[in-house]
This record gives structure tokens, sequence and C-alpha cells, in this order.
């Protein structure tokens, strides 16, 4: 299918450091995993290469920060204009090296692209302000200004949209940034480069340092300690994200933190069950559940439970499985084999503690899992604690509705939540409770450029997209003037 690009030049198997493509030492293989087969092979870089581009992206960061913000916003719209005409390649690459069906891919593409447009516009709109003054011989002005050097470290399962939402804030606050992607995916971040090499993004603006599982640690080690890096996004997980944050804690660098989810979806009587069912087959099994906003658990009024139970059973039993690039394909391959396993491993803890199969439940292969259902679900289970990042919906029954905001609230995680009402006062009520980032109303599906991305308590820290998402990237500075 790779072979199939209308720009065989977006299959990209070099880093890029300060706008040279690097071919590296040594290398490591990356895998169709619908298949198991080796796509490419990419540069498996280290600890030196990333303090050169750590010294590139430092290098260029003085006439990047210094170019007006038109300026840069011309770079990037012409990057997401060539993202965009290029939607169709780069949704290939996306399902060779991640696997989510290519209608899905594409989706993807066009979302990724999304954040660079409304970031290239927001960079226009980086006000300061002035502040009435308490003393007639001062006057008091606040500038915005970049941070500096940016680090992103980016996961797997939107190999396209994650690095887009760290890379166009940053941007267009006027810094540069050092990628550091997935190594399941790194093929999608090379042509992403690629085409903003075509755009005119000048040298060391934009690098992209390719590391293996085990090297990555040493990329993130340096780019961590490293003092010219003075702001580090990350997305993955939570325990990863801990590591980092204690890793930037000597050089007190800003982060900005996406991790772990474990989303409760919760259906009141009074729902529209047919929506309810409609908004937890997106939210569930988008990406084979392997998204940190998936519905993790499902708390369902006694009422509605068996109704939902069926129809959202009869739901999953038509999704199709198998590889991304047959016509038809709803549900593609888990990313890899541990992935498989912990799903495994939840639905036999479930069962194990009294839970029941409704559909699914087994794994197809060592690459596919069934889409499943499991009733009859309690607090016990681990498949309540955890995020599973995998198609499995577990389905709880409740009575009242503090009952469901205590169990929706009851985890160490804050990122989305999702809740089906017909009800106004319960809309705010819940609404208000619910101690997450985000919050579905009555949809499945939440996620745009132009609204804040992000989680209380341990999902993470700060914001991406809308405005606030620049935020992070943006030093306030305070001038006194006196002697007026
Ligand atoms: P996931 O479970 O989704 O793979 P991870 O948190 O393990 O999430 O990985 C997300 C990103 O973090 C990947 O780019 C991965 O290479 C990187 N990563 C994993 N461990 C470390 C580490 N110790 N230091 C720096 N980066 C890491």
């Amino acid at each position: 299918p790779i072979a199939t690009l209308n720009d065989a030049g977006l299959l990209k198997t070099q880093a890029l450091i300060g706008g040279e493509w690097i071919a590296g030492a040594a290398h490591f293989d990356v895998n169709d995993p619908a298949t198991g087969l080796k796509l490419a092979e990419v540069p498996n870089l280290g600890t030196p290469e990333t303090l050169d581009a750590i010294a590139a992206a430092d290098k260029a960061w003085p006439a990047w920060r210094a170019k007006t913000a038109k300026e840069r916003h011309a770079v990037m719209m012409k990057w997401f204009s060539l993202i965009v005409a290029n939607a169709d390649d780069l949704a290939r690459i996306l399902t060779a090296e991640q696997g989510k069906p290519l209608a899905e891919a594409r989706g993807e593409v066009v979302y990724g692209a999304s954040f660079i447009e409304w970031f290239a516009e927001e960079a226009k709109r980086v006000y300061g302000e002035t502040i009435p003054t308490t003393d007639n011989g001062k006057r008091y002005i606040i500038l915005k200004q970049p941070v500096g050097v940016c680090a992103a470290i980016t996961p797997w399962n939107f190999p396209i949209a994650m690095i887009t939402r760290k890379v166009a804030p940053a941007l267009a606050a006027g810094c540069p940034v050092v990628i550091k992607p997935a190594e399941q995916t790194p093929l999608s971040a090379l042509a992403l480069a690629e085409l903003a090499q075509r755009a005119g993004m000048p040298a060391g603006v934009l690098n992209v340092v390719t590391a293996d599982g085990a090297n990555s640690v040493l990329v993130g080690k340096a780019l961590c300690e490293s003092d010219a890096v003075r702001h580090l996004s990350f997305t993955g997980s939570t325990e990863v994200g801990r590591i980092l944050m204690r890793q930037c804690a000597p050089t007190i660098k800003k982060l900005s933190l996406e991790l772990g989810g474990n989303a409760p979806f919760i259906v009141f009587d009074d729902a529209d069950i047919d929506s309810a069912v409609e908004g937890a087959m997106i939210s569930k099994y988008r990406n084979a559940g392997q998204t940190c906003v998936c519905a993790n658990r499902f708390y369902v009024q006694e009422g509605v439970y068996e109704t939902f139970i069926a129809r959202l059973t009869e739901k999953a039993r038509g999704i199709k499985v198998g590889n991304g690039f047959e016509p038809g394909i709803n549900q593609g391959p888990m990313i890899d084999g541990n992935a498989v396993a912990k799903v495994e491993a939840h639905i036999s803890d479930a069962l194990a503690k009294g839970a029941r199969v409704v559909v699914g439940g087994a794994r197809i292969d060592d690459r596919f899992f069934t889409p499943t259902v499991l009733a009859d679900v309690s607090s016990e289970m681990l498949c309540t604690k955890e995020e599973t990042f995998g198609p499995l919906a577990p389905v709880m029954k409740f009575r009242t509705e503090a009952e469901a905001v205590a169990l929706a609230n009851a985890t160490e995680f804050g990122l989305a939540s999702y809740f089906y009402t017909r009800d106004v006062g319960r809309i705010f009520r819940v609404g208000e409770a619910l101690e997450y980032g985000m919050v579905g109303i009555n949809t499945g599906l939440i996620s745009t450029a132009e609204v804040p991305f992000g989680g209380f308590k341990q999902s993470g820290l700060g914001r991406e997209g809308s405005h606030q998402g620049i935020e992070d990237y943006l030093e306030v500075k305070y001038l006194c003037l006196g002697d007026i």
C-alpha cells in the first residue's frame, strides 16, 4: 500500500536535523501492525544527534522569533495547504504504520492539519496588555514572547495530530521545535517534516529525531536535561509523564502533559438511547479503542440498562475488523501484541469477578481483537480502574445521579467524560460536578482545534488547541517604564 503513494517523495526514511536529512549509523524497523511486515527502516538516533537537533533549533530561534506573526503565518499556511493536498498519501502512510482504517486515517490528516491552520491564525493574535498605572510617573506594559526551543514527544495513536497539536502553537508563537515521534509511527512524522521543508520552513525550526523504544529514553533524557530546551510537551502514558516531569525538574522546564484517561460514559434513564448508543460506538471503538478520550467504562441507569446493552451489542456485532486498507473495515489491528494482551487481561479479570460477556470477549489473533461488550461490571474490576486502550466496553448499572457522579469521579484521572440526558437541570448539575477537563454531553465526539483539550488531576498539565493552546509557548514579560 505504501508503494502506491502518488508522491513517493513523502516516504522519508531519514531524520531531519537543522534542515538536513540525516541517514544515521544505526536503524530500526517500522512494521505494519496489520501484517507484521516491515515497511521501512529509519535512523535510530541517540544523545549526540538530539544535542545536534537542540543546537540547530537554538541557532534557528533568533531569526524565527524575529519574523512577524504574518510571516510565520504564511509558512504555516503553506504547510497546511500541502498537508491537505497530500492527504491521501499521508493517510496511506498513517494506515500502513498505525493500522487505523484508511477513512479514519484521512480524517486524522484533516484534523491534524486543522491545528496548523488554527494556530497560524492565532499567531496574529498574541496580544499583550497595558495595565492602568497606580503611579503617574510610571507605565505598565505586558508583552508575550516565545518561550524558546521546544521539545515534543508524541504517541503512536494519532501519529499526525499529536504532532501538529504541539508543533503548530510552538511555531506560531515563534519557537523552534525538536520532535521525537513514537517509535511505532515515525513515517507520518517524517512525511509531515518533508512537507514543512517544501513549505519553506527555515532550517532548524522543525527537527525530527527518530529513535526506537530504548533510544527514545536517551533522546527524552537529553531533551529534558537541556538548558536550551525551555518547554517540553508530551502526550502518552501517565507513567512516562511522571518520568519526564522528574527529569525536567533540574531545569525547571515548562511542561504540557496530556496523559492517561479513564473516561466514564454515563447514560441516564431520560437519555435518547439511540443517540447514546451512537455516541458510545464512536467514543469507544474509534481507533480500536486506542485513544486517550475513549470511553473506558459505561454507567447506565437501571431503567435503560438492558436496552442500552442490547442496542450497543447489536452495533458492536456489526463492526468489521480487518486490515485498514480493505474497504468497509471499521476497526483495524491493535498496535502490538502487548495491546492485545492488555484487553485480554482486563476481560479475564472481569470475568473472574463476576462480569458476563455479551459479545466478543476474545482475540481474533495476535493482532486483532473482537469488539467486546461486558455486562454486570463492578468497581473492583481492573477495566474500570485502568485505561484498557482497546475495543472493550464494560457496562455497569447505577441507580441515582449522585451515585453515577461519585463512580465517575472515583479515579486519579480526569481527561474526558461523557453523559447522556435530556434534563436541562441535570446537564448543568452533572456537567459541573464531573472532575474532568472535557465533558461530552449528548455527544461522543468532542475534539476539534478550536477548543481546549486537556485533563484535570493526573491526566496532565496545560491545554492544547483553542486560543489557550498557544499560552504554554509564551512567556509573559512585564515592562515597567519610569520617568514619564
Ligand atoms: P504508549 O503507552 O502510548 O506507547 P508511552 O508513554 O510509552 O505511551 O509513549 C509515548 C511516547 O513517549 C513515545 O514517543 C515513546 O517513545 C516515548 N517514551 C516512552 N518512554 C520514554 C522515556 N522514558 N523517555 C522519553 N520518552 C519516552
